[in-house]
């Protein structure tokens, strides 16, 4: 079989959704390329006094609506492939939640385990310092993704406000509270797909209390998609992370599930349930499932194993073209990730108006805010895939593109 390459897939759904709603040529030429693509090369000092060069990149798709906008990750097998699909789908994620930004994605190949807090920190300043020449405030605005955290935006916060002689707290999201942050950021991309998730059980006569949910990551998005979604009645019956998988089919204690996972950092430490192999949470029975891991999980080799009625997308790019079809074709409501687990995007652009603005709303009102918007988008993609009898991803993807092609074209191609 062929290597999976994320930035082949996320083209296959772009030219999908594309042809949806007819996109001429030109548009089509201009989106399916990234506006900008940054590589860096950078040598970092480790504690032992030598110097290691890592590599990251930084790739805007698309800033027609808005300055670019998306995560950083740090990961071993970041290619630029990768960062260039999760730029585009943030170019659409943004447009489908409609809030004024562009897409972007940005990473290094690193192995974080492998490295100290200080060697961490030196990295992380020496790439901000690499790609302050594309990022800003009003020019690209990072946020954190796998294994970057509050922390590395700190250091990012800082490293380039000392460039700039100014504080310049705008430039990354997802920051501490403490420096301009947003205390419901955290649990963002978890809300937000716990809401979408509710108003689509509200669509189809289901109720989440007492719905079985099985989890597949139990990072930043899978561990508060967990706890929340528990304590909105649903019984957490599966969870798995790198450690592998627990299931029980009576449900999870979930605190425990947590504390479990803070302190040992191994899910499978956890007693009262079978454990099994991290993929095969994916299979189990239940009504709701959650990737919220890696890309290209489920593929046409499991699409047919899958139990769910409704699958609900935290991670980003969770299922191949080949198995939406086989899901769509089974009945299977997939919620996709622009959609799913934009509450983390939409929370940082809450956080980033907040910031322009030196006025700071209370957590209810956050929450408030950001339990419209995804309403509102998760309406304008349903309603948009029974006009266009297209399944959801398409959907979403299609209303996106129209929405971005719209900008461009108001905007015109420069020069004339
Ligand atoms: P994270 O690093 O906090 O957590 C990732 C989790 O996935 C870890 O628990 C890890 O053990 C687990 N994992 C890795 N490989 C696995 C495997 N093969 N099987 C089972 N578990 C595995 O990352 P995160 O921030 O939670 O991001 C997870 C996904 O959600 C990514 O696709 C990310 O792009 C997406 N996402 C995150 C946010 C956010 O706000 N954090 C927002 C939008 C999308």
């Amino acid at each position: 079989m062929a290597e999976f390459n994320p930035w082949q897939m996320a083209l296959q759904q772009f030219h999908q959704a594309a042809d949806v709603i007819g996109l001429d040529d030109t548009m089509r030429d201009v989106l399916s390329h990234c506006q900008r693509e940054l590589i860096v090369n950078f040598p970092v000092r480790m504690d032992d006094g030598s110097f290691k060069v890592f590599t990251g990149y930084r790739v805007q798709h698309n800033d027609a609506r808005g300055p670019a906008k998306g995560g950083i990750r740090y990961s071993p097998d970041v290619t630029l492939d990768e960062i260039r699909a999760l730029a585009m789908w943030m170019t659409w994620k943004t447009a489908v939640v409609n809030i004024p930004f562009g897409g972007a994605k940005g990473g290094v190949a690193v192995d974080v385990d492998k490295l100290s807090p200080r060697e961490l920190e030196n990295l992380t300043r020496r790439f901000a310092t690499e790609i302050a020449i594309i990022i800003g405030p009003r020019r690209d605005i990072p946020a954190p993704d796998v294994d970057t955290d509050a922390q590395v935006m700190a250091w990012i916060l800082d490293t380039y406000s000392m460039h700039a002689g100014e504080w310049a707290g705008a430039v990354v999201t997802g920051k501490p509270v403490e420096l301009g942050g947003c205390p419901v950021r955290e649990i963002a991309t978890s809300l937000g797909c716990l809401y979408t998730t509710r108003r689509l059980c509200q669509k189809l006569g289901m109720s989440l209390k007492g719905a079985k949910v099985s989890i597949q990551g139990f990072g930043n998005a899978g561990l508060y998609a967990a706890v929340l979604f528990a304590q909105d009645g649903a019984t957490i019956v599966a969870a798995s992370d790198t450690s592998g998988g627990v299931y029980n089919p009576k449900g999870l204690d979930v605190q425990e599930l947590v504390r479990v996972k803070r302190e040992t950092r191994k899910l499978i430490n956890y007693k009262d349930a079978d454990h099994i192999a991290s993929h095969e949470v994916l299979e189990v029975d239940c009504d709701i499932l959650i990737p919220a891991a890696l890309e290209g999980v489920i593929t046409e080799a499991n699409a047919d194993k899958i139990k769910a009625k409704i699958v609900s997308e935290a991670a980003n790019g969770p299922t191949t073209p080949e198995a939406d079809q086989i899901l769509y074709e089974r009945g299977v409501v997939v919620i996709p990730d622009i959609l799913a687990n934009a509450g983390g995007v939409a929370v940082s652009y809450l956080e980033w108006v907040q910031n322009l603005y030196s006025f700071y709303w209370d957590e209810d009102e956050v929450k408030k805010q950001l339990e419209r918007i995804m309403n509102k988008a998760f309406d304008d993609v349903f309603s948009f895939a029974e006009e266009k009898k297209v399944n959801p991803r398409l959907a979403a993807q299609a209303l996106a593109i129209q929405r971005v092609a719209h900008a461009t074209r108001l905007r015109g191609i420069y020069p004339p």
